[in-house]
C-alpha cells in the first residue's frame, strides 16, 4: 500500500491521513511505500512534514 506522499514542489514527505495535506491529492504528488524508499528517490534534502511526524510519534506511543 503507498502509505508516503511526497510534495515535489516543496520537499516535503507526508504520510497520507496524517495531516490535512496529505489528504487530497496535490500537483506533482509522488507516492512510496516506506520513508526509505522515498529518500531513495528524492535524496535526503527531503523533509518529514512536522505534523505528520508528530502524529506518528503519537501512534508509536500507544502501541508501546
Ligand atoms: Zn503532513
Amino acid at each position: 500500500m503507498k502509505k508516503y506522499v511526497l510534495n515535489e514542489s516543496t520537499g516535503t514527505l507526508h504520510i497520507l491521513g496524517y495531516c490535512t495535506h496529505s489528504t487530497h491529492k496535490f500537483d506533482n504528488a509522488i507516492t512510496f511505500e516506506t520513508e526509505q524508499e522515498a529518500y531513495k528517490f528524492a535524496g535526503k534534502h527531503i523533509k518529514l512534514c512536522k505534523l505528520c511526524e508528530r502524529k506518528k510519534e503519537a501512534i508509536l506511543k500507544e502501541q508501546n
